[in-house]
């Protein structure tokens, strides 16, 4: 599975984080982080973590000189979703297990806390 970083992606990040490191919110080596992050994958096809699958944010795997980590980017600043392969799972809310199965967790047996990782209309 893959997803396409938007393009503007960088400018987003700016727009938003100009403000952030002023109050705090971030400190300069996170921006610092973020913004060779965005710089290198703005535009780019990258490969996300299918263990780990949410509805509105991925899981970025390591991108050779860029990052020694997973990196986790919320769906703003996705453009497209390539072999998704999140339809038909869910995730648990108690236990946090990602099941094939929308009507039972297979990490708890129970139902109530299922909360699907695709839009119904798909
Ligand atoms: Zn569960």
């Amino acid at each position: 599975m893959k997803i396409k970083i938007s393009n503007d992606a960088l400018e987003s990040f700016y727009e938003e984080s100009d403000f952030l490191l002023d109050i705090g919110e971030i400190d300069f080596g996170e921006y610092q982080f973020w913004e060779k992050f965005w710089s290198s994958v703005s535009g780019k096809w990258v490969e996300v973590d299918e263990t780990n699958l949410f509805k509105y944010e991925y899981d970025v795997l390591p991108i050779k000189n860029v990052t020694s980590e997973v990196v986790r980017v919320l769906d703003d600043f996705v453009e497209e979703v390539e072999d998704d392969v999140r339809y038909g799972k869910a995730r648990c809310e108690l236990c946090n297990t990602i099941s094939s199965s929308t009507n039972i967790c297979k990490g708890c047996g129970k139902s109530d806390y299922l909360e699907l990782l695709y839009d119904e209309f798909w």
